[in-house]
């Protein structure tokens, strides 16, 4: 298997003033093809910082960062932009969706940025995918939670990342609505693709077939999920 990820002793330090964080004190591992990874932690051990990083929206104060071959802090911002919409598909805990917007419409939207003519078939076949055949010219608010967040899910896969990225993908949803959530992930999973997850609830990480724990900065864990919850297919 190849590496989609591989970070190398990543540092992040803020500056406020006089004052410094160092929100990352030196990280090391790698994700390959295919994986499911959650990332926990407690509040303020970096997992946000983390995740910010490995999704291109900021830069590492040191360390080596590779996503999928490409050396990240050799490129310039629009080559970083341009990596972005290739490569990374993301998945945020409050949907953002855009409200006027139809769910095929949304869905596309990356498409649309890359230029892309097939954009309304290929999001409306990715709705297909996440069980919304049926809701392609419904708006956001014609939506319940748990379908917009399988409409964001949908414009994350759309590309065809080689990762999608969650960051507290449960965290609006009530709980049978987050079980079907990690069933629609662990498919996406089957289906070869690699998953790195944000999450604070134990449950929904037990769905990951890998849970990488910080601490203060620091990675203090790094194992593969013994009891995984199988979820129905
Ligand atoms: P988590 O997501 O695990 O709650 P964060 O990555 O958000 O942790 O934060 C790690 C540490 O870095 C915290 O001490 C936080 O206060 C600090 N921090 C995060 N973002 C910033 C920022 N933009 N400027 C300054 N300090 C930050």
């Amino acid at each position: 298997m190849s590496d989609v990820i591989e970070i190398t002793a990543m540092t992040k330090i803020y500056e406020i003033g006089d004052i410094k964080v160092e929100a990352l004190r030196g990280v090391t591992f790698t994700i390959q093809r295919g994986e499911y990874v959650a990332i926990m932690g407690p509040s303020g051990s970096g997992k946000s910082t983390l995740m910010n990083l490995i999704g291109c929206l900021d830069k590492p104060t040191s360390g080596l960062y590779r996503l999928d071959g490409v050396d990240v802090e050799a490129l310039a911002d629009d080559q970083l932009a341009a990596l972005r919409l290739r490569k990374l598909g993301f998945v945020f805990q409050g949907f953002n969706l855009l409200a006027r917007t139809s769910a095929v419409r949304n869905v596309g939207l990356p498409l649309f940025y890359a230029g892309d003519r097939d954009r309304d078939a290929k999001a409306a076949a990715m709705l297909k995918l996440v069980g919304l055949g049926d809701r392609l010219d419904h708006r956001p608010n014609e939506l319940s939670g748990g379908q917009q967040q399988r409409v964001a899910i949908a414009r994350a896969l759309v590309n065809d990342p080689a990762l999608l990225l969650a960051d507290e993908p449960t965290g609006n949803l009530d709980s049978i609505t987050a079980e079907e959530l990690m069933a629609l992930f662990a498919r996406v999973n089957e289906q070869g693709r690699t998953i790195i997850m944000v999450t604070h609830d134990e449950n929904v990480a037990r769905h990951a077939r890998r849970i990488i724990r910080l601490r203060d900065g620091l990675i203090v864990s790094d194992d593969q999920v013994a009891g995984r919850v199988a979820s129905p297919m």
